[in-house]
Order: structure tokens, then sequence, then C-alpha cells
């Protein structure tokens, strides 16, 4: 063991982990591809990508070239009355990659976050034109959009840590998604019992991340379009992890256009924190005037990090250089047909793959801490949660390694 573990381990606090039954974590010494490098010298073919982030695989030499380049010229300055060129390139290169209308771009440095300010933003468009009282969101059961209290406060109330801390969570209104005639008939009562007072609807386009890899329709995103377009609300995409290919599309909107959407995850190709929250013409014209209340009261401290803009920069050159959409579409053909055996296994219940998204589903995992150990047994590096395992890996990742990671799954489920 590494005498920095012994040292630091006394004094971190890890995520979503109970301290006193959890056995420690995996010192990590570097990464490199689609390989996490322990420091006890074993290696972990990684089926997630780091949280769905590392979409080129680890240190990309482009990536790394251009994080050092710009760190010789100036890892960070202020946003606030200064701007710089890998911000200003990038926001106009991602308003060309959004669908048209998606043009003002703001930054800051988590995906919860950038919900926070899409929160913001849609109540505010609403102050900004007089009217007061829409205070409140439509979100969807399955939901994830963050830790924060206002990305909580829009997440799946029983999934999420809604019941923890419901006393701080402001309340908003939370349905299923309108997939079906009855779900839709009672997300249509919910809007008019309540559209007066929403500022507009939030969801993940087409899977449902965090709230269990759920996936949905365009029919579904194009229901909510035209519902918040009948009742004059703003429609929010939430593709923090949709985004940059995962769905083998660019973007999940497709032909569906948001009014905002939220962007982080992939976007500096797991490299550095950025998150960046995209509106319309139309929300961006509700804060011009000669009020300067009525402009939009929000502000990140590392803003537009030109670091982190160097990374999302070189992480688009890679997309335009490089097939990775379509090597994302081959990956998913592949998890596809390697998670297939694991429909005849017992305790499965399904298994689901679009994009370079593989869910093989569980009747119930009984114990988590077990199976993850298992995983690393195996030599890949999967983390399942609720009644999923999952792979998002990066989404170049060579045909004998995401051949590893699927052969890995249907063993462990097999056992
Ligand atoms: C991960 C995630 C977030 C939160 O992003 P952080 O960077 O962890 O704050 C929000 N929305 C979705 C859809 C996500 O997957």
């Amino acid at each position: 063991m590494p005498a920095w573990l012994d040292e630091g381990y006394a004094h971190i606090w890890l995520p979503y982990t109970q301290m006193q039954t959890t056995p420690p974590p995996l010192p990590v010494a570097r990464t490199e591809g689609s390989r996490i490098h322990l420091a006890d010298g074993r290696v972990l073919v990684d089926g997630i990508a780091s949280w769905w982030t590392a979409c080129h695989g680890y240190n990309h030499p482009a990536i790394r070239a251009a994080v050092e380049r710009q760190l010789t010229l100036m890892p960070h300055v202020m946003f606030g009355g200064l701007v710089h060129e890998p911000a200003l390139r990038l926001a106009a290169r991602l308003a060309n990659l959004l669908p048209s209308g998606l043009s003002r771009v703001f930054f800051s440095d988590s995906g919860s976050v950038a919900v926070e300010v899409a929160l913001k933003m849609a109540t505010q468009y609403w102050l900004n034109r007089g009217e007061r009282g829409r205070t409140k969101f439509l979100a969807f059961t399955g939901g994830y959009h963050g830790d924060t209290t206002g990305a909580m406060s829009v997440s799946d109330p029983a999934e999420g840590m809604h019941k923890l801390f419901a006393g701080l969570l402001p309340h908003h209104h939370i349905v299923d998604l309108p997939r079906d005639a009855a779900r839709a008939a009672a997300f249509e009562q919910t809007l008019e019992r309540h559209a007066g007072e929403l500022a507009g609807i939030i969801v993940e386009p087409l899977v449902q991340g965090a709230g269990g890899m759920l996936f949905h329709d365009a029919s579904v995103l194009r229901r909510l379009r035209a519902a918040a377009d009948r009742y004059g609300l703003l429609l929010i995409f939430d593709e923090i992890f949709t985004g940059f290919g995962r769905t083998g599309a660019m973007f999940a909107c497709g032909d569906v256009p948001p009014d905002i959407v939220t962007l982080s995850k992939a976007l500096t190709g797991g490299t550095l924190p950025l998150a960046a929250t995209v509106a319309s013409e139309r929300v961006f014209n509700a804060f011009l005037s000669d009020d300067p209340e009525k402009a939009l009261m929000h502000g990140p401290t590392f803003m537009a990090n030109p670091l982190a803009c160097a990374a999302a920069n070189a992480s688009l050159d890679l997309f335009e250089s490089e097939p990775r959409l379509a090597q994302a579409t081959a990956l998913g053909a592949q998890l596809e047909s390697g998670l297939a055996p694991c429909r005849g296994l017992a305790g499965v219940v399904d298994v689901r793959v679009t994009g370079a998204i593989g869910v093989v589903e569980l009747g119930k995992i009984n114990d988590l801490v077990a199976l993850k150990k298992r995983f690393v047994e195996a030599g890949v590096w999967i983390r399942p949660f609720g009644n999923i395992v999952y792979l998002t890996p990066a989404l170049n990742m060579a045909v004998d390694d995401a051949g590893l990671l699927t052969q890995a799954v249907v063993k462990v489920l097999s056992d």
C-alpha cells in the first residue's frame, strides 16, 4: 500500500459511502486509454469511463497537449469583465453543434451547478417579463439532475435524496414521463392544474441515467415540446449524461429543440471539470434591459476556466477528426450481442442497449459490495447501483476490450 493511502485515508470523506462499513477504495496510480492502473500493479478495463466523462479514453494525447499549451499561457483568469479565446471559441462551437436557436452559453464548473443555473434562468425569465409566481418546475420520476439543493428537488423523489432532505428542498411537481396514454393523461392533468405556477419542464432526453438507466423514445420528447408550447413553458433538456455521443448522436435531443440545455460530464473528454447551460435567444432576450437587476444573477468563481475550455475544444476536435459517433454505434452493437447471453440468466429481468449504453437490470442485487468486488477480481471496473449493472465505456474502446467487459458481466452474473 502506498504511504499516502495510510496517511490520508483517515482524513478523507468519500461520496455516497458508508465510511464505517465500506471496504477501503482502490488506490489508482495512473490511467491510460481504457485502463485504470492500480497502485499494486493490477490493471482494470474501465467499463464506465469515470462516471461517463472519458469519452475518448483517458490521457488522450491531443487533449493533454491542448491543456499543456493552455497551462503555459494562462491556467485561469476571472470571467467577470474579462474573456478569453478558449471560452469564446468553445461557446461558438457548442452553439453550432446544438439545434439552431440554442445560442447563448453560460459556463460553470459542474453538472449540478449547470442545472441550478438552468432553473434560475427559467425562473428569472418569467420575473423579467413581469410574471410573478412562476417558481415551480414539472419534472419526472426516474430523473436525476444532481446533488445540489435545486437539482435534488427536481430529481426522482424516491430514488434521490428527497426523503432525507425533505425539509430543505423546495417542492416541485414530479410525474411519470408521458410514455403511454394513461401516463400522458396524468401528465396533461398536472399541467392543466398547475401550468400557471410553472416556469418550465425539465427532463433528461432519451435516457434517465443515474435514476436507473431508463430509456424512452423521441415521441415522449415531442409530447413534452408540444405541451411546453401549448402553455408557453420553457423546456429544459438535461444532456449532462446523454451529450457528446453517448446515445449514438452528438446530442439526444435530435430534432426536438429545448429552450435550455445543460451539458457537462463528457464536455472536456473527462479531463477537467466544466459545465455549460445553453439558452435560446428567446430566453436570452428576456434578460436584455436598461435595468441591471434583469441581468442573470449567477457567476461561479472558476467560470469558463481556460484549461477546461482548452480540453473541451480539443475534445470537440476529436469528434470532428475521428469517427466517434460511428464508433459509439458500433460499440452499442457489440454491447447488444455481448450482453445478450445475460437474458437467460437467473435474476435478470431486462437487458437493454441504446447508443453506447448497455444495461442489465436484475430483480434485486442482494450484496452490492460483493458484486463490485467480483468485477474487480474479473479485471474490470464496473459499478452496479440499485438493481442495475451497466456499461458506458469510452466511445472509441477497442473491440477486444469491450469484449472483456461484456464477458466479465456475463461470467460474474452467471456465477
Ligand atoms: C451527473 C449528472 C448531473 C450532475 O452533474 P455533477 O457534475 O455530478 O454535478 C446532472 N444531471 C445529469 C443528467 C447527470 O447525469
